[in-house]
């Protein structure tokens, strides 16, 4: 894949769509949408899935995904797990067909986050790259030079349809919070995983503030990865695996700490812009930098949004984010069944308590900072690119490999 210089808008990066997985389900979909769009003379597609695809594709239910698009049209879906090395950890082939002839054929890669690259296209309107500093160092020089904070950058880059479209984003991220929150029952996929979330939101009262708060986020962070898991509406934050913990970062500070929606814009702004300098310098996706990429990009933005939202000065926020990003260097992709459920779910409630903490030593310690965000997340793309396969969304590797015990049953 060519690489092009700049950061692409945040609308890339945020994407509201269906769970459980934007590598797997939204990214495929997206794809499929189109190739159908372009070949409305195909009497039925064959799709084949490589690499991660491949693999995870069963549990991630990339295969429904794909049947239930191209439908009223037959598609077949191959699993090859063999092929490699592969240009992109997810690529797959969409190959329209007609009377069993092949008529036309692409090859896209799900790069993360729900986004995919055809590869044919260059550059489109869509991957167009309007940020041209690609660093928190520049990015922080200019901002400081010219006296206004992190949200202010964005929305210059972005233009002034910034903050409606950051609202449609965080109704979307709260309505997977409420309705998770109101969910009960077990979660799809054969693993009888409860869902959590209400019974921890309700196990809040009673303790003491600080019990009750981190509860509470981590009721959210539950609930919208529960409803992720049952294919319900997320928002990539910056993926659907680790859709719930800028959501529950957000909420709490709107709900506990009474911030009006105009600083919580501001923190999806800041936390976005953080999310998009990882996803350019580094990688958003477990298939290719393991879970680091997802849950620890996702902490990452959390306590940048939460920094933001809090009016901290710039220095602050770049420290919150790097010791969020930092404490989860190393962290494998593992899923279990090729569910995004365990250890998928939890994983969203601790890194946003995690997110919060990072943000009070931030607080006191960032005058005296020897690591910067952006080598951070350099020392991200470098741990992940080392990883063995086996723990980069392969679902063959670590707590996919052992599976469930039978405790406390
Ligand atoms: S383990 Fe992490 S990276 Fe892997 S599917 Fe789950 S949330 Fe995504």
């Amino acid at each position: 894949m060519t690489e092009q210089k700049g950061m692409m808008s945040l609308r890339a990066l945020y994407k509201i769509g269906s769970g459980p997985s934007s590598s797997h389900t939204m990214g495929p979909e997206k794809a499929a949408k189109r190739f159908s769009r372009e070949h409305p003379d195909a009497d039925g597609f064959r799709v084949i899935l490589y690499g991660s695809l491949a693999k995870t594709g069963k549990g991630h239910r990339t295969d429904a995904v794909l049947k239930r698009t191209f439908s009223p049209r037959r598609c077949e879906v191959v699993f090859d797990r063999e092929t490699e090395p592969l240009p992109h950890p997810n690529t797959f082939d969409l190959i329209a067909l007609r009377g069993g002839q092949v008529i036309a054929g692409d090859r896209v890669f799900s790069v993360g986050g729900g986004e995919i690259r055809f590869e044919q296209d260059g550059e489109t309107e869509q991957n167009r790259r309007i940020y041209p500093l690609t660093s928190f160092r520049e990015i922080a020089d200019f901002c400081r030079e010219r006296e206004i904070p992190l949200w202010r950058y964005v929305e210059m880059i972005e233009g002034e349809e910034l903050f409606p479209w950051l609202e449609t984003i965080w109704a979307a991220m709260s309505r997977a919070v409420t309705a998770g929150l109101e969910d009960e029952g077990t979660l799809p996929g054969g693993l009888r995983v409860a869902k959590k979330a209400r019974r921890l939101l309700l196990s809040g009262t009673g303790s003491t503030a600080d019990e009750e708060h981190s509860r509470f986020i981590a009721a959210c962070a539950f609930a919208v990865g529960e409803q992720n898991a049952c294919g319900g509406q997320v928002v990539t934050a910056p993926t659907c695996g680790a859709a719930g913990v800028v959501p529950a970062v957000l909420s709490f500070l709107e709900q506990k700490c009474g911030y009006a929606e105009k600083a919580i814009l501001n923190g999806l702004a800041v936390g976005g812009l953080v999310g998009n300098l990882i996803k350019t310098n580094a990688s958003i996706s477990g298939a290719e930098c393991g879970c680091q990429a997802e849950i620890g990009s996702a902490c990452a933005m959390a306590a940048a949004a939460a920094g933001a939202v809090r009016g901290e000065e710039i220095s602050v926020i770049e420290c919150a984010a790097e010791i969020a990003l930092e404490h989860h260097l190393g962290l494998t992709c593992d899923p279990i069944g090729g569910l995004v459920q365990i250890p998928c779910i939890e994983r969203n409630a601790v890194a946003a308590t995690r997110a919060l903490e990072a943000l009070r030593l931030a607080e006191i310690l960032s005058d005296d900072r020897k690591i910067s965000l952006d080598r951070v997340i350099a020392v991200m793309n470098e741990t992940g690119r080392d990883l063995s396969s086996r723990y980069r969304e392969t679902a063959v590797g670590g707590l996919a490999k052992l599976g469930i015990e039978p405790l406390g049953e």
